[in-house]
């Protein structure tokens, strides 16, 4: 199984990919995460793209389309894999469609996660992540068991930067402008499979599964 999430941030992306990757056994390639540990490494890739992240601006395209195509050829991804916040714009989603045509490799779905927009802002500005191991938190919808530190590693949570109200709305705008074109890129490639992303985490959970089962997205 090879597939696209696609929607706006906030909208559960991360959330689902975890459950998502159990369940089909494959891996979750989150380019966001990618560019985090680069920058918590200090490597030259996270320091190019640390200003942008932070402005919440896209880091330029050659540089995410570079990191993609040492990441596809990863032993790990031989059962598939779930893009996860790329492509984000058009020359990525080209270049993607080049790359797994060279590789002879097709993708099965691109799932779009549908949720409002008020409800984009609540969500993101309320999200907590651990410093440690990444996991996601929520301040109302997915408390931790003791305030502010991590269940899985008891590390402290943080108030990513790029999660404050400001920043969210910058990203929304580019998010708009740049990767919801991405929809009818890929409804013109008859693979998109629509997906009502509000409500229970596993509800959504059943609603992707029994999409991509029922093959909607082919
Ligand atoms: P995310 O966690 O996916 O929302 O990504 C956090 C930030 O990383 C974004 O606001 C961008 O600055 C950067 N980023 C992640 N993925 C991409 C991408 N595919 N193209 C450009 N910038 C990206």
């Amino acid at each position: 199984m090879r597939f696209i999430l696609l929607g706006a941030p906030g909208a559960g992306k991360g959330t689902q990919a975890k459950q998502l990757i159990e369940k089909y056994n494959i891996v979750q390639i989150s380019t966001g995460d990618i560019l985090r540990e680069n920058v918590k490494a200090g490597t030259e890739l996270g320091k190019n793209a640390h200003s942008y992240m932070e402005k919440g601006l896209l880091v330029p395209d050659e540089l995410i389309i570079s990191m993609i195509e040492g990441r596809l050829v990863k032993s790990d991804c031989k059962n598939g894999f779930i893009l996860d916040g790329f492509p984000r714009t058009v020359a990525q989603a080209d270049a993607l469609g080049a790359l797994l045509k060279k590789m002879g490799l097709a993708l099965n779905a691109c799932v779009y996660v549908e949720v409002p927009e008020e409800d984009l802002i609540k969500r993101i500005s309320g999200r907590r992540v651990c410093n440690g191991c990444g996991e996601s938190y929520h301040i109302h919808f997915n408390k931790p068991k003791t305030e502010g530190i991590c269940d899985k590693c008891s590390v402290q949570l943080i108030h990513r930067k790029d999660d404050h109200e400001d920043t969210v709305r910058n990203r929304l705008k580019v998010y708009h402008n740049e990767t919801h074109p991405l929809l009818d890129y890929y409804l013109k490639q008859g693979i998109v499979l629509k997906i009502d992303g509000t409500g229970e985490i596993n509800d959504i959970f059943n609603r992707i599964v029994a999409g991509l089962e029922a093959g909607k997205g082919k």
